[in-house]
């Protein structure tokens, strides 16, 4: 199909200093939880990048010195000449489809902790440090000032060598060293470095001036800068200091990358934001410089990409989060295959695979992590391996993800669903507030379905056991999701809560379906993912008085990793919600709990109406149980094989189900005879000596 006029404009080439990049599709430095553990990997999840599309594929941060060390963190290091070799390599795959390569040089000033170079985190005065294993950093001196200079510098000539295109200077999300010397909240200098603006934004100035002089016109040097910290008057602000920084550095680098800080304000999940969400604050910079300049803000529309180049806010679409859920999202508008685009859910279950260093998992790209280790390719998949037809129970995302990738394969699919609409969990989690966005996990699926003519869906159609194995189908797969105890079975208790079961104790599913009675509920949340805190927000916004109990010292734990616990504990306490942390169910009476402090076991009683237990769940996997009792049965109607996937195979993520089902279509018929008892390659470590 041929690419919609329209959208001519974001195919325009830019020059960026002496490079020029063959679109404006830009993708922004983003971690992986690659780093240097990973560099096989690395290199290919870039080179799809640029497959797919993007002018520009950016490195995650690149730590430039041992004074900057974020192990065990998952980044990248360019300390010496030995690690130029890993760059090379994504630089090669990265060059092979004509995309410009950017590497992120970073120095994370007192963000980081050292651990393993055991070297002083460094910081412009001295002052605590809660990242760092000793709870302080060390002020630096003029000398340390004079060597940092010359780490950048020196890892600049390394990325240059290692085939950067793009050079960058970093000072964002509140990690990097140049910005710790520009807030003064940080900086209580009184030399040359420290006082006013012009002083603190000294160091920036030096070392774009120096990476400028080193990479001498064989790279552009790019500076990434968050003109606002989402503080108010308590941080840089856009409105006053952001602005004058983008003023007086206006045409030094050659291109501007901005965006807001932190991390948790530049990644905001789709729960707290919409698409576009940092155009209040980077709008300005474009007026105030003739270098191109790129921003995020969770673009998968090319319609809003448009608006955003023709309304002067950007001259590239910056994208991390949309470019990991479909890497080939330039292609398919270039292609004229936008309605195809597989658009980012703003979940943030990428940030925890990097928050937990290790490789990345994302709800709508099971892909993306496996390019290397399984050698799978992000947009295409291998032809089926025999006639062989698939039966799979459940519509919820991993039966869907198994049947769209089934499908792709040629495989003749049937999909059939108890329920009246397709989505299982997703069509039932993205009801509740702000979670919207959710339903792509199923959209997505289903439009691409509808146009297999091998894949036949069958709504409103239970099966048993019988109708399974009289189906006639050789591969079975039961894809029938979970389903939320009721008994208080959990993290913290694993025996049943005494009391549970009456009929004012209620699953979430109750609460998503409205069969809670209106009146004064506690939600007890012992899962500690997102479900429990959700629930409470509901039934606050619905009126009803709420008291949250949670075993854990904050709401929703899990949610550190996905940026989102401050904005979630913020918005339970000010929609009038009671937060009762670190404590327990001890049992649940009629119209009262008794509550247990977590440490000393102390009682209380807590009046309540109904109770609202999110603790765990239970698999649906009765009617293969059923099933499995009849083998005979099974071998005599032809059936080969039959698979659990998803939450019935065991409750997770969304993310976790969807990876769940494209396994399971690639390894259909994979080879799992001898020596395959490792399902993937491994990044080797080289033996220095030999034994
Ligand atoms: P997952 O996250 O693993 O995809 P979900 O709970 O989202 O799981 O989806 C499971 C789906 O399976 C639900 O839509 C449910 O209606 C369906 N289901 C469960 N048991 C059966 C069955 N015996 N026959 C048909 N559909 C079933
Ligand atoms: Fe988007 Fe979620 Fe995928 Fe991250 S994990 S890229 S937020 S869909």
């Amino acid at each position: 199909m041929a690419r919609d006029p329209r959208y001519d404009i974001l195919f325009e080439p830019i020059k960026i200093g002496p490079v020029t990049a063959r679109n404006r599709f830009y993708q922004v430095p983003h971690c992986t939880g690659m780093g240097s553990n990973w560099p096989n990997a690395h290199a290919e999840l870039r080179g799809q990048r640029a497959e797919g599309g993007w002018g520009v594929v950016c490195t995650e941060e690149v730590m430039i010195h041992p004074t900057t060390d974020e192990m065990p963190g998952a980044s990248m290091r360019l300390w010496d000449d030995d690690d130029i070799p890993m760059f090379a390599a994504a630089a090669d795959k990265v060059h092979e489809h004509g995309s410009l390569f950017g590497i992120e040089l970073v120095h994370g000033g007192l963000s980081r902790a050292n651990k393993t170079s055991r070297m002083a985190p460094l910081a412009p005065s001295h002052q605590a440090n809660k990242y760092a294993t000793l709870p302080q950093a060390r002020g630096m001196d003029l000398y340390d000032i004079a060597m940092f200079r010359r780490w950048h510098r020196e890892a600049a000539l390394r990325a240059v060598k290692a085939g950067a295109d793009i050079v960058y200077v970093y000072c964002a999300h509140n990690v990097a060293l140049p910005m710790h010397f520009l807030l003064p909240r940080y900086n209580r200098r009184r030399d040359a470095y420290g006082g006013s603006l012009e002083n603190r934004a000294r160091l920036l100035r030096e070392v774009l001036e120096d990476t400028l002089e080193a990479v001498d016109g064989k790279a552009a040097v790019a500076l990434r800068f968050a003109v606002d910290e989402r503080m108010g008057p308590a941080g840089l602000e856009w409105q006053s200091e952001g602005r004058e920084v983008v003023e007086m550095l206006a045409e030094l680098p050659d291109l501007w990358d901005v965006n807001v800080s932190g991390w948790e304000n530049d990644s905001v999940t789709s729960r707290f934001s919409q698409e576009g969400f940092q155009e209040d604050a980077i709008s300005f910079v474009k007026g105030l410089t003739s270098k191109p300049v790129v921003g995020v803000g969770r673009y998968t529309s090319p319609d809003s990409m448009v608006r955003v180049i023709k309304s002067g806010i950007m001259d590239f679409i910056g994208a991390a989060r949309p470019a990991i859920a479909d890497p080939f999202l330039p292609r398919k508008i270039e292609e004229g295959r936008h309605d195809e685009i597989r658009e980012c859910i703003g979940c943030n279950i990428c940030v925890s695979g990097n928050n937990t260093a290790v490789p990345m998992r994302c709800t709508q790209n099971p892909v993306v992590g496996e390019e290397w280790r399984r050698g799978w390719h992000v947009n295409t998949i291998p032809p089926k391996g025999s006639d062989d037809s698939v039966l799979i129970l459940g519509a919820g995302p991993a039966g869907l993800e198994a049947a769209r990738a089934l499908g792709e394969r040629g495989y003749e699919v049937t999909l059939a669903d108890r329920a009246k609409e397709p989505g299982g969990r997703v069509s039932q989690e993205s009801t509740l507030p702000g979670l919207a966005a959710w339903a792509r996990v199923r959209d997505w699926r289903v439009g691409q379905i509808q146009q297999m003519a091998n894949v036949r869906v069958y709504l409103d159609s239970f099966m048993d056991d019988k109708a399974v194995m009289g189906f006639g189908a050789q591969h079975i797969v039961y894809a029938t999701g979970a389903s939320w105890r009721r008994d208080g079975v959990g993290n913290t208790n694993r025996d049943t809560i005494k009391g549970a079961g009456g009929a004012h104790v209620f699953a979430p599913a109750d609460v998503m379906e409205g069969r809670v009675k209106k009146g004064p509920v506690v939600v007890f949340d012992d899962d500690h993912h997102y479900m429990g805190a959700l629930l409470a927000e509901k039934l606050a916004t619905d009126g009803m008085e709420v008291v949250f109990v949670t075993p854990s010292a904050v709401v929703s734990e899990f949610t550190l990793l996905t940026l989102e616990q401050g904005r979630i504990q913020t918005r339970l306490l000010e929609l009038g919600v009671t937060i009762r942390q670190q404590t327990n169910i001890a049992e649940i009476g009629t119209d009262n709990l008794r509550l247990a402090c977590i440490f000393t076991g102390q009682e209380s009683e807590l009046a309540m109406g109904s109770v609202v237990l999110v603790t765990s769940r239970v698999p649906n996997e009765q009617v293969y149980h059923r099933m499995a009792k009849h083998p005979d049965v099974m071998e005599t109607v032809g059936i080969k094989t039959v698979a659990l996937i998803g939450d019935c195979l065991c409750p997770q993520t969304i993310a976790a189900a969807v990876y769940d089902g494209h396994l399971y279509a690639r390894e259909l018929d994979a080879d799992q005879g001898e020596g395959a008892e490792v399902p993937y390659r491994r990044e080797r470590v080289l033996m220095m000596e030999s034994h």
